[in-house]
């Protein structure tokens, strides 16, 4: 399998291998690579005669859609920067991520119009752009009178996207996937679950996400097969697509497996195409992979462990060995280092557990425009994941638990300090701590404990929360707390107890 120079020259390729190929599937609404390349022109065109050029940063506010993929190669194919937003985001989240990074345009959905910011807020935005999804010829809105057909060359360590994460200190942070880092996780992807262009790729989980945008999205086009789009997923749906496409791989988070399992339709689905699919996101149930297991004995199923600042995958289970190590996430990719870190910076002894720090051509170099993240996360060529895992001598990877404080909702990431740092934006608080609950099917949920000045009702510390939070970190209860929270001698907040609390 052979290494793209950019993400553009993915598509040029399949283009000239298999033009009449399927590229995208969504609903009725077919897109052949010619097609595609097409609209990707003329989307490049569009883009082009708004002002945008190389290094210029196009945020993007689209589900999952054929939108999504022509924006993201035009993007490409001017050489500038594609910053994919979740559409779960509300206008304060979104605003901030656009300040951070300078966008110059926003390709919108309408439905999403008031969640965009306007043009002149922030300075750098000139345009936004609103462009209808799945609604006949793709992206009337933006198409230009002439058209792109040559792409800007790019170096390798260019930036192709940068995709933002939460972070401790509240400030999101844009870890810029570069067209070397994603050219390799791409690879990756295609030896590890053999993808040709024979296969036919059912999407789920978000394309604004590094997963979904690597592994699916971008795996597909190198490889010149067809992509299947699920708006969003829903288990039942999920298998009846699957079933009726012939699908043969996916990629899911445990979450949406264990939602499989209990749809009425998964027992008697013909899935007998569906040869490989990687999970990932969040710790696998052993139950939950039995099960699956149990179900689809033909179906490879592939642990695949990393992050957005590792441009997805960092280890992979080989093939054929799930079912003896079923508590692994496997092997460092090809192109990847996995150390076990000490607290004192020295390498755990194999079965010590430690925290996993990851190397290789697939990390990314660093946080736009955030010379102080970069340098606290990345050091000596590794990224600190913030995962407490074990190796074993053989050189299998376990995560087993979390030093960052991150709540874990059915693969999204939740920052308990972002959360906290919004509530405590309301008077009536005067500490406040937010920490996981576990949950059989999304893994974790999350909820807050709050210790109060004065009386405030749940509605209206939850209006308070959807106003300025995605309604994914929300949190689901308020525990009122008398007095104070429970801390050690350096005044840390108990977590661990009030854990405890919620499960007693
Ligand atoms: P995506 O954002 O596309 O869902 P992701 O979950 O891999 O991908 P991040 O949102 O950056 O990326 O989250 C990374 C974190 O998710 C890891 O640091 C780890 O805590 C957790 N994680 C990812 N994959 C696994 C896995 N296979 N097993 C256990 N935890 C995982």
């Amino acid at each position: 399998v052979e290494r793209p120079e950019s993400v553009h020259a993915m598509l040029e390729s399949a283009v000239a291998r298999r033009p009449d190929g399927v590229a995208l599937v969504c609903g009725d609404l077919e897109l052949t690579y010619r097609a595609l390349d097409e609209a990707v022109g003329r989307v490049a065109g569009g883009l082009r005669a708004l002002g945008v050029g190389k290094g210029d940063r196009v945020a993007m506010l689209l589900g999952n859609s054929v939108e999504f993929v022509v924006v993201l190669f035009a993007v490409a194919r001017l050489g500038a920067v594609s910053v994919p937003l979740n559409i779960r985001h509300q206008l304060a989240e979104n605003r901030e991520i656009i300040e951070d990074c300078a966008a110059r345009v926003v390709v919108h959905e309408p439905d999403l119009a008031d969640r965009t910011p306007r043009p002149g807020e922030p300075p750098s935005l000139a345009h936004t752009v609103a462009v209808r999804r799945d609604g006949g010829p793709p992206l009337e809105a933006l198409s230009g009178a002439l058209a792109v057909s040559r792409a800007e060359p790019v170096g390798e360590d260019d930036a192709a996207t940068i995709l933002y994460t939460s972070g401790t200190t509240g400030r999101p942070k844009g870890a810029m996937l570069t067209h070397f880092s994603i050219a390799h996780s791409v690879i990756h992807y295609r030896i590890a679950m053999e993808l040709t262009e024979e296969d036919r790729a059912l999407i789920a989980v978000p394309m604004s996400h590094v997963t979904g945008l690597i592994a699916l999205v971008d795996a597909m086009i190198h490889c010149a097969g067809t992509l299947v789009v699920m708006p969003s997923f829903k288990a039942s749906e999920f298998i009846d697509l699957a079933a009726r496409r012939r699908v043969t791989y996916s990629l899911l988070v445990p979450a949406m497996f264990a939602l499989c399992l209990m749809a009425p339709n998964f027992a008697a689905a013909d899935l007998s195409a569906w040869r490989v699919s990687g999970f990932g996101g969040a710790i696998m149930p052993e139950a939950t992979l039995e099960r699956i297991a149990a179900r689809l004995p033909t179906l490879k199923l592939l642990n695949c462990y990393g992050a957005t600042e590792t441009t997805s995958p960092a280890t992979i289970m080989p093939p054929d060995e799930t079912a003896a190590r079923k508590d692994s996430v496997g092997l460092a990719v090809p192109c990847g280092r996995i150390v076990v870190m000490d607290p004192d910076g020295v390498e755990a002894r194999a079965g010590e557990p430690g925290e996993i720090w990851i190397g290789g051509a697939m990390v990314v170099p660093g946080y736009f425009n955030n010379p102080e993240a970069t340098a606290r996360e990345f050091v000596g060529g590794y990224w600190k994941s913030g995962d407490l895992g074990i190796r074993d001598a053989d050189g299998y990877l376990r995560v087993v638990d979390r030093i960052k404080d991150v709540i874990n909702r059915g693969g999204y990431k939740v920052f308990a300090s972002e959360v906290e740092n919004v509530l405590l934006g309301r008077p009536e608080i005067v500490e406040v701590a937010v920490v996981a609950k576990p949950c059989p099917v999304l893994g974790e949920r999350v909820h807050a404990f709050v210790v109060l000045r004065e009386a405030v009702e749940d509605s209206e510390l939850q209006r308070h929360c959807a106003e300025l939070l995605s309604d994914y970190k929300a949190p689901e209860a308020f525990h009122r707390v008398a007095g104070t929270l429970p801390r050690n001698a350096n005044g840390k907040v108990l977590k661990r107890e009030l854990r405890q609390a919620l499960l007693a």
